[in-house]
């Protein structure tokens, strides 16, 4: 008999989680019946979206949610035969039993020289999220200046470069210097660090003087106030993430954007990745590509141990992560 490890969410978190907002628990894991699989963890993810999604999908004493790649060690289901890697929807957990309802295979032909940890981020959940951003909400044209936010991290990276492939300009924010090195590393026009310009709509004007045609927007807040105005007319703004609301405990309140919106004539749309799931197989062997190609870079922020994993995700919110944070069991 399997024996989990898992950790759970001891109760909600207020504000910004803590140590003690987590438990690790042992799970006894029963045989995999007729049908069903079981699920050894290799890497798991550590996402924004978990801190809000704990809220709204999760009680008290659940087992955190989250995305892992694991190996089936035993499988009593042909779909998914001994030895094949998958992505699933398991939580934070080292062992999963699975009737494999909430498991994808990794892509057939994964190349043996890229980590099956991108299939946690640029050739997984986040990458998809910038490409359907961009592609999908922005309809971003060849020639066009966009803005992006949180631009080191796993989904803004990914938006910046594809920006690029497509002939756009593309002007990036994040909140160290070394980030920042990072951007123009991936080929930014323009990066900038958030947190020590004397002024960010200085920063955002110099950085684009005639303005921007799309923001691919994963901060809110602040951020946005300043940014909006600074659209050009009949501007895109895909709205992705709001990582700088995520921990308030009384909701931040506008400038509001009612009039500028009006004037400009802009378009802001809201969107979740999954929206466009009958595209995945397709965007991710496009993506793939690429990454083999040398046009899109991927940078790991890799924590090591399961153990680990609360101070992984706390690390992510406070901005430790240079690309995607990972944790490598
Ligand atoms: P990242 O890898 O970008 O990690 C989070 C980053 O957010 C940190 O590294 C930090 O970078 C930045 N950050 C944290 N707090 C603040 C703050 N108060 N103000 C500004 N920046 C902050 O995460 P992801 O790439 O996975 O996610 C990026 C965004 O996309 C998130 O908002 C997430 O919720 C959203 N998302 C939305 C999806 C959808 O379907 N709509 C799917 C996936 C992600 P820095 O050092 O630059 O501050």
């Amino acid at each position: 008999m399997v024996q989990a490890k898992t950790w759970i969410l001891k109760q909600h978190f207020e504000g910004f989680p803590k140590d003690t907002d987590f438990e690790l628990k042992l799970e006894q894991l029963s045989e995999p019946r007729d049908g069903e699989v079981l699920l050894e963890a290799v890497f798991l993810s550590v996402d924004p979206y978990m801190r809000p999604f704990s809220r709204v999908r999760m009680q008290a004493g659940d087992v955190m949610i989250g995305t892992q790649v694991a190996r089936v060690i035993q499988s009593n289901n042909p779909s998914f035969p001994v030895g094949c890697h998958v992505v699933g929807r398991c939580g934070w957990r080292t062992h999963t039993v699975t009737d494999g309802s909430n498991i994808t295979k990794i892509l057939v032909d994964w190349p043996q020289d890229v980590s099956l940890s991108h299939a946690l981020g640029a050739i997984g959940m986040p990458g998809l999220t910038a490409l359907y951003g961009l592609e999908e909400v922005c309809a971003i044209k060849p020639g066009e200046t966009l803005l992006v936010n949180a631009a080191a991290g796993a989904v803004g990276s990914v938006a910046g470069q594809i920006a690029k492939l497509k002939g756009c300009k593309v002007v990036g924010s994040a909140g160290s210097d070394d980030k920042v090195a990072y951007l123009k590393e991936l080929g930014f026009d323009q990066a900038f660090n958030y947190k020590t310009v004397p002024s960010l709509e200085e920063a955002l004007k110099n950085a684009s003087p005639e303005g921007y045609d799309c923001y691919f927007e994963n901060v809110g807040g602040p951020f946005s106030s300043v940014a909006i105005p600074l659209m050009k007319e009949f501007g895109r703004i895909a709205v992705c993430g709001g990582i700088s609301l995520y921990n308030d405990t009384t909701p931040q309140t506008g400038p509001y954007p009612h009039l500028q919106m009006i004037f400009k004539q802009l378009k802001m749309e809201g969107f979740l990745v999954g929206r466009w799931q009958h595209k995945n197989d397709e965007s991710l062997k496009r993506m793939l590509t690429w990454m083999q190609e040398g046009k899109l870079k991927c940078k790991e922020h890799v924590t090591a141990g399961f153990e680990n994993m609360p101070a992984a995700f706390m690390g992510m919110l406070r901005g430790e992560n240079i690309g995607k944070a990972i944790v490598k069991v």
